[in-house]
């Protein structure tokens, strides 16, 4: 063993110690949650580099930038060698570098936009209206229905037809409408030199199978292919490991239990497939999790082991004590929020970091009453998952500056640029954006464009400050505030009504152009990658609340899940059984999973849905759990919570946790009408069972778990 090696693997079992000291060929880590599997690649990664790997022969692909950039810096931890050469990332940014790189040889010309979801659904309205569908007919399917279906056959390989036909029958009548669509629109893309985050895979993928010079070029630089969340890969991300790790030396790592991207393509049989795209391949087993209390771990099972889909893990811990997972039962969603925030205030006055309490939600919208309840109490968060920063129409106002400075054929952005004007309407500015693109200069042509108008003025402005762009050597930072000379008065004007507000993202946005020296890779990044928009800026230090799959491989002491209400946990429109009600069971198991001491469970009974009432009753996925693995509080709409409480005074109690037979008396007694469908409860003779109907007022049908 060479110097290093010893201390790389200090703190890893022998399964991880294996896998680690794995030679070269593939290599396969199916294991569940918390097992070590991202901390395995972490030491694998030091250990190459330890061993004499150069760090840019070995390539990193994972599912956030943030991931990557963080097990980076814990490799250089480990090995106190410099680990910034390695290339980790996304696949989709990988994707982007390379391309850049390579493009040549699939005749793709380097200074490429990259184009978000907001602009693709601009392209498509637009190609919609020239084909005189401008929204007229109600029928015809909407800009976002289309771009699903065409990114949707990228996604999974599979044709526009058979998209239709397999899964949209109801839209087969405007089937050749979608392919004449996806033609214009295929061709736009490549007129402007734009791609789109499908583009990416896609081409890195052509790259890989169609150019063998290429393929050769990029397995003898990347001699090491690393990847974690395998399970949430698609096809095309498959194909492209296989074709790059041509010399077998690749490691993936992933939980089948826990994939949850399906809805964007990707497909956790890729796992399976693996073992067949690399014969020989070693297989690695981890079974110890490091992560959770036994309790959490137990309850977490039992999660998953109602999944239809039979995942044979077995995941123990030898961690002892711990307390069980609470269920607050809650009238409201205002009391489920103060159920929340008030015991975040306990823990963080109890000494715990507030930056070790996250609370995650399904989506993005379920923690609006808890936002509402932290700024109350001046506790302040960190929001994950929700709007991107760049999503906004006046940061990306400010972007199409300089995505014209570095790709002057950027049509979207001059359209951006030129509406900004006075009594330029959508017309005009095209016209104007075909002129000006059609020339080898468009900001020089802009100068030159024939005006009349007041608009005359204000073009010659727009043509100075695009102009003093263009200058080599400036930074981001300074690029930014030669674009707030021009735009500062334009942005007041356009958004009068609300600007102070609107001003604090481009604040963040400054921010952030100042974090790089190269105006390509900030444009980039904006459009790959774009920070939060209440996060940026963050230095890390309080409450996170986030959508739970925006949490996937992340961890906290302790963790709320919120919202398991039916009707929003699974998702109002997901059904059983099926593909849609497994995934969202699985995000149910990712979310519980990511706690390590403490988890608390939540629902609201009453819940409103667009403006209307409604009684809602407990997720099904936590009806379903064994009532032992939990303990039950109530949260009325006024006052603390009490534990113990959820069921009638009569002859039915609460059902007891082993952990709290104090509390398994009877709590205060809740009224005839507060019960409600979906409730657990409790019967002295009975047992626990789940209320299944409320035949008639006073009466309630209970189908007990031991009696039927
Ligand atoms: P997920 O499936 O959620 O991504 P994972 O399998 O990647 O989980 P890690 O995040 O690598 O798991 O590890 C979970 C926790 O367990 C981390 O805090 C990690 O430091 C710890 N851990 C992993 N392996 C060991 C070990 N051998 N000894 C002690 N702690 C460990
Ligand atoms: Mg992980």
């Amino acid at each position: 063993l060479f110097p290093a090696g010893e201390a790389i693997l200090e703190g890893l079992n022998p399964a991880q110690r294996a896998a680690v000291l794995h030679g070269s060929g593939p290599l396969l880590v199916i294991a569940g949650a918390g097992s070590g599997k991202t901390r395995m690649l972490v030491h694998r990664m030091a250990y190459l580099v330890a061993g004499g790997a150069a760090p840019e022969s070995i390539l990193l692909l994972t599912f956030t930038r943030k991931a990557a950039q963080n097990m980076l810096w814990r490799a250089a931890q480990l090995t106190g060698a410099n680990c910034r050469q390695v290339m980790g990332g996304t696949f989709h940014a990988t994707a982007n570098l390379l391309l850049r790189q390579y493009g040549r040889y699939l005749d793709i010309e380097p200074n490429f936009s990259i184009i978000d979801r907001a602009d693709a659904e601009g392209i498509i309205n637009l190609i919609k209206s020239s084909l005189g569908q401008s929204g007229a007919d109600k029928r015809f399917p909407s800009k976002r229905v289309i771009l699903n279906l065409i990114s949707g056959a990228v996604n999974k390989n599979a044709s526009l037809e058979e998209l239709v036909m397999t899964g949209a029958m109801h839209l087969v009548e405007f089937l050749d409408d979608f392919q004449e669509i996806a033609g214009h629109y295929a061709a736009f893309k490549r007129d402007h030199g734009l791609m789109d985050y499908d583009d990416l895979l896609v081409n890195w993928h052509r790259l890989l199978a169609e150019c063998e010079a290429a393929r050769a070029a990029l397995s003898a630089r990347f001699q090491h292919v690393l990847v974690d969340e395998y399970q949430d890969t698609n096809h095309l991300q498959a194909e492209i490991v296989r074709l790059l790790a041509g010399h077998g030396n690749v490691m993936v790592v992933g939980d089948d239990a826990q994939s949850i991207y399906s809805f964007r393509g990707a497909d956790f049989a890729n796992i399976m497939r693996f073992e067949k795209q690399f014969p020989g391949v070693r297989r690695v087993l981890l079974e110890q999790n490091y992560r959770s209390t036994r309790p959490i771990l137990e309850l977490s099972n039992d999660i998953i082991a109602h999944a239809e889909e039979h995942f044979d893990k077995a995941l123990f811990t030898e961690s002892e004590g711990g307390v069980l997972p609470e269920l607050a039962v809650c009238a409201n969603e205002a009391a489920e929020a103060r159920f929340v925030a008030d015991r975040v205030e306990q823990l963080v006055a109890g000494g715990l970091p507030a930056s070790e309490i996250a609370v995650l939600f399904r989506s993005a919208f379920h923690s609006f009453k808890l936002e509402i309840e932290l700024a109350g109490r001046s506790l302040t968060f960190e929001k994950r998952g929700g709007l991107k920063l760049t999503e906004s129409a006046h940061t990306k106002d400010v972007l199409a500056f300089f995505r014209v400075t570095v790709n002057p054929r950027d049509e979207l952005s001059w359209s951006r640029l030129l509406l900004q004007l006075d009594r330029v309407g959508p017309r005009t500015a095209q016209k104007i954006v075909r002129a000006i693109t059609a020339e080898a200069d468009p900001v020089a042509a802009l100068g030159r464009y024939p005006g009349r108008g007041s608009w005359q003025a204000q073009l010659r402005q727009l043509v100075a400050c695009l102009t003093s762009l263009q200058g080599e050597g400036q930074t981001p930072a300074a690029l930014f505030d030669a674009v707030m000379g021009y735009y500062q008065p334009v942005f007041e004007k356009l958004y009068f009504d609300d600007y102070p507000k609107r001003s604090r993202d481009l604040d963040q946005l400054k921010a952030l152009a100042a974090g790089y020296g190269d105006l390509r890779a900030f444009v980039d990044d904006t459009a790959l990658d774009p920070p939060e928009s209440e996060a940026a800026g963050e230095s890390g230090h309080r409450l996170v609340l986030s959508t739970i799959h925006s949490a996937k491989g992340l961890e906290w002491t302790v963790v709320f899940v919120i919202g398991l209400a039916v009707g929003r946990f699974p998702g109002q429109y997901v059904l059983p059984p099926g593909e849609q009600w497994e995934e969202e069971r699985r995000l149910f198991y990712v979310a519980a999973t990511r706690a390590k001491k403490r988890l608390f469970l939540s629902f609201p009974r009453e819940m409103f849905n667009s403006g209307q009432r409604v009684y809602a009753g407990m997720s099904s996925f936590v009806a379903e759990l064994k009532p032992v693995l939990y303990q039950t509080v109530t949260v009325e709409q006024q006052g603390p919570a009490r534990a113990g409480a959820g069921a009638p005074r009569t002859d039915a109690v609460p059902e007891p946790g082993p952990a709290s037979a104090a509390s398994s008396r009877l709590g205060p007694s809740l009224a005839p009408g507060e019960l409600l469908p979906g409730m657990r409860v409790g019967h002295a003779f009975f047992g626990p069972g789940t209320i299944s109907r409320l035949p008639a007022p006073g009466r309630v049908e209970v189908l007990f778990d031991r009696h039927g």
